[in-house]
Order: structure tokens, then C-alpha cells, then sequence
């Protein structure tokens, strides 16, 4: 397959900060980007070469996005079937749908990932109050699409109503998944070229506050061996769905030390924001070098590193960060600040130890 050669056309369906972070990488390595997304203020548009701000409804801005680029991929997975068929109708999508359908909705994700034998948290999908009564206790009640960054969850306690829960939750559709005693959460970032080949940087550990993402940290303090397996078993995830792009891989660690998977993104991930000061070439470059058919990077770590990100009014933090020696600042330019709204993060680096 020939690649998409430097100074081609990157589409990219979505406009958030991971947009801008592969944008940004797409331009170091002499490609355009031309961001599609219905926001018109967004921080991925604002360092591209174009942008359609545009409903993903929109079939004659779909068109008109699909003839300026030459291939398409996102940085946000819930995009509707009909938008992606109709972009990979005329020009390359990748990842392709397969991925995309597998990661928008909760109960196919734990399905594909049982049938390709990792293990998750016990878990059954619920359509009704009744459904509930059954449901895992104590657990998480999770909308099966559209949830993100630990919105739309609800806990199952003990002696729970499960009339009052489910009016609650208010989605049609959820997934009940068991609470996990974990005593740590880890991730495992995988990328797959077009020619089949697959290269997993390291594994970090994330911290989550509410549901979000606060720090990671490589390597994660958790057997070398576990670490390998989670390696192992996103590369596993990637090829299973013939992605061709980028697979993070969310896995809890049980206190008997078992990796349960929780989550799939085909998209670069938050957790590997390390891996823009830590390695050669960053998640982003990787992601770029997968899209465009290129040949993918080592993914070797040079250096520890802790990412923290900064939520909120934590971006007013960035005149002491900047002064602070060794403290890797990216902003995301935005605009309105809001509670627990990612504005940020910063990479901090330290010798490396394995
Ligand atoms: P999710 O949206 O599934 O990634 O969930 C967000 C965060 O909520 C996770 O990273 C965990 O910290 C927590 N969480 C989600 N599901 C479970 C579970 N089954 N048991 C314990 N904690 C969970």
C-alpha cells in the first residue's frame, strides 16, 4: 500500500485538544490537517490548516471535507455511521468503522473483549428497572453510549431502589458492571500501521478524581510482568479489530494482581500525554505515522515521566509551571475555563529506573 505521502491532507473528525495535539504532529511531519466538528470554538481548528464547523448530519459538508483531504480519521469515536460511511466512500477512514462501532457503546466493547479473551469486571446490559434487580451489587450503572470521563454513572449500593436508579439514569440503555476492589488502574497505548505491524509504549498508571483523569504515571509501579501482559493484550485488542491507528486499553488491577480491561479508545488517549516528552516520537507522531501509512516509530520510553492534568482553574497554575525547571507546559488554549474541564497538562521527567 502506498503511503499518504508529506503534504497530503489529514482529515480529522473532531475538534478537542487531541485533534490539536495531532494536528500539531501532523504539521512537524509536513502534513495539512482539516478538522471537521459541529463546535465552532474548538482548540484543534485554531492550528489547522482548515476546518468545516458542521453537523455530522451534514452530507453536503461531508462531501465537500471528504474532496480536500486524503485520508480521514478522528479524535473522538462517537461519530455517527452514516457521517464516517459516507467520508469512506471517497477517501481512506482509518481506523475504520469496526473499531469505531466496538468503542461507542459499552455493551459491544465488553463483548469484543470477551470474545477475544480479556477479562473484565462481571457486567450485564440493562433496559429496564427490572433488568437492574439483577444487577451486580455493589456496582456502576453506566449509560451504554455517549459516556465519558465517568459522566453518566451511577453506583449501586447495597439495598438500592432499582425503580429510583433507573429514573435517575434516564438513559434507555446501560451497562451494570460489578465494582472493582482494584488496588491500581493502568493503560496501555497500541498502535498498529497499515502494513500490520504494532508498537505499544509503556504502561503508565492513572489516578482518576471523579471519574477523570488526574496524573499518570511511567513506569507504572505494578510487576514488569503485568505491565508486559497489558502490552500484550492491547496489541491483541488492535489487531482483533484491524485497526489501523491508535488502541488505548484502560485496565483495572485486582488486588490479586488480574488486569480486568474497562475501556477501549481508537484514538490517542490522555493517558499517553507522557509520551510527548518522554519518547522519541510522542502517541500523536505515532497515530500520524499509522494513519498516513508510514512506518511507525520505536516506542521506547527514554525517560520516567509523571503527567498531570490540569483541570479547571489549575490552569492558572501556568506562570509557576513555567518557571519550574524540567516541567514540560501544554496548554490547550481554551477559552472559558469550567470545573474539571481538561485546559491542560504538564509532563515532568525524571531519570529513567527500568
Ligand atoms: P469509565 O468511564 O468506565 O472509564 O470510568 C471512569 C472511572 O470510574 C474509572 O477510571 C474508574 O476510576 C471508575 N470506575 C469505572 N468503573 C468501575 C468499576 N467497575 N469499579 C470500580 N471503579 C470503576
Amino acid at each position: 500500500m502506498n503511503p499518504i505521502a508529506p503534504g497530503s491532507t489529514i482529515g480529522i473528525f473532531g475538534g478537542g485538544q487531541l485533534g490539536r495535539m495531532t494536528a500539531l504532529a501532523a504539521a512537524r511531519l509536513g502534513y495539512r490537517c482539516h478538522i471537521f466538528c459541529p463546535e465552532a470554538d474548538n482548540p484543534a481548528a485554531e492550528v489547522s490548516a482548515a476546518a468545516t464547523v458542521a453537523g455530522y448530519d451534514d452530507a453536503a459538508a461531508l462531501d465537500a471535507f471528504a474532496a480536500s483531504i486524503d485520508v480521514a480519521t478522528f479524535e473522538f469515536e462517537n461519530v455517527p455511521y452514516e457521517a464516517v460511511a459516507r467520508v469512506a466512500a471517497q477517501v481512506p477512514v482509518r481506523p475504520g468503522w469496526e473499531a469505531l462501532k466496538t468503542s461507542q457503546d459499552r455493551a459491544v466493547e465488553k463483548r469484543f473483549l470477551g470474545g477475544i479473551g480479556l477479562e473484565t469486571a462481571p457486567w450485564m446490559e440493562v433496559r429496564s428497572a427490572a433488568d437492574l434487580r439483577c444487577a451486580p451489587c455493589p456496582g456502576i450503572l453506566k449509560t451504554a453510549r455517549l459516556g465519558y470521563d465517568g459522566k453518566g454513572q451511577l453506583r449501586l449500593d447495597e439495598g438500592f431502589d432499582a425503580d429510583a436508579v433507573w429514573d435517575a439514569f434516564g438513559a434507555g440503555r446501560g451497562v451494570a458492571e460489578a465494582l472493582v476492589d482494584f488496588s491500581a488502574e493502568v493503560s496501555a497505548i497500541a498502535a498498529r500501521g497499515a502494513d500490520g505491524s504494532v508498537a505499544v509504549f509503556d504502561v503508565g498508571r492513572n489516578d482518576h478524581e471523579g471519574g477523570i483523569l488526574r496524573q499518570t504515571t511511567v513506569p507504572a509501579p505494578v510487576p514488569a510482568s503485568l505491565a508486559a501482559e497489558a502490552q500484550t493484550l492491547a496489541a491483541r485488542a488492535a489487531e482483533a479489530l484491524d485497526l489501523v491507528g491508535l488502541l488505548a486499553v484502560e485496565f483495572f488491577v485486582t488486588r490479586e494482581g488480574r488486569l480486568l480491561a474497562n475501556e477501549i479508545a481508537p484514538r490517542p488517549h490522555n493517558s499517553g500525554h507522557w509520551t510527548q516528552d518522554a519518547c522519541g516520537a510522542d502517541q500523536f507522531e505515532q497515530f500520524v505515522r499509522a494513519v498516513a501509512g508510514l512506518p511507525l516509530a520505536d516506542p521506547a520510553r527514554l525517560s520516567d515521566a509523571r503527567m498531570v492534568n490540569l483541570l479547571g482553574e489549575d490552569v492558572r497554575s501556568w506562570p509557576g509551571l513555567l518557571a519550574e525547571p524540567g516541567a514540560r507546559l501544554h496548554l490547550y488554549g481554551k477559552r472559558e475555563v469550567r470545573p474539571g474541564r481538561k485546559m491542560g497538562h504538564v509532563n515532568r521527567l525524571s531519570p529513567k529506573t527500568r
